[in-house]
């Protein structure tokens, strides 16, 4: 396989309470993708309904660390107390056999997979307004008061860094985000310096 045959490396970041995890499982649902997911590790406390191997795998902070020492993270980074962190392994594995693969993560791991993958595709998810962040993470009802404030904190300085992405998406509605989504990575394949080297194939090497 040539390596411009990969598949491309989505990361999609947000602030917490903007619905991320539900945006991701639109577009998996959406017909026709080669999408996968990198089931990311973390140290924080498995969330009722959550299922290890599938939203997380949930680790001890010393085995996290001990991937760390390792080099077996793409990333990795604290969030709100825990550790949260990218498996190389499966992320290579999947883009050589031309699947996309899609990172939920947070900014400042996101930009360590920039600093690594220059030609990564950065999409930095946003509510519709600031509100919804707070009533979402109040409605979820997982966290305690505490975590929930420090999480608007957190959200609060992510956006400044909205910025350094390449697209920003509004979750107004949920199918709506996962459709805008769709178009960047159908607009993403069609950029010359990603399929040139198939038109020059066609074409040959003459001269006229
Ligand atoms: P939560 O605890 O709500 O599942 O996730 C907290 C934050 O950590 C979210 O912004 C989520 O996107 C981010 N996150 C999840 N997995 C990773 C990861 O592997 N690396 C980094 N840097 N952040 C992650």
């Amino acid at each position: 396989m040539k390596l411009n045959d990969r598949g491309l490396l989505i990361v999609i970041s947000g602030p917490s309470g903007v619905g991320k995890g539900t945006v991701r499982r639109a577009l998996f649902n959406m017909p026709k993708h080669n999408l996968t997911y990198s089931v990311s590790m973390t140290t924080r406390k498995m969330r009722p309904g959550e299922v290890d191997g599938v939203d997380y795998y949930f680790v001890t902070k010393e085995q996290f660390e001990q991937k760390i020492n390792e080099g077996k993270l793409l990333e990795h980074a604290e969030f709100v107390g825990n550790y949260y962190g990218t498996p190389l392994d499966k992320v290579n594995e999947k883009l050589d056999n031309g699947n996309e693969v899609v990172l939920e993560i947070e900014v400042e791991g996101a930009l360590q997979v920039k600093s690594k993958m220059p030609d990564c595709v950065m999409i930095f998810l946003v509510p519709p307004g600031k509100q919804a962040l707070y009533d979402r993470l109040k409605a979820r009802g997982t966290e305690s008061e505490e975590v929930i404030n420090e999480r608007i904190k957190k959200a609060n300085r992510e956006f400044k860094k909205a910025y350094l992405y390449d697209y920003i998406v509004v979750n107004d509605e949920v199918n709506n985000a996962a459709d805008r989504i769709m178009a960047i990575i159908r607009a993403e394949h069609a950029k010359t310096a990603r399929s040139i080297h198939k038109y020059m194939e066609l074409i040959g090497e003459s001269e006229d």
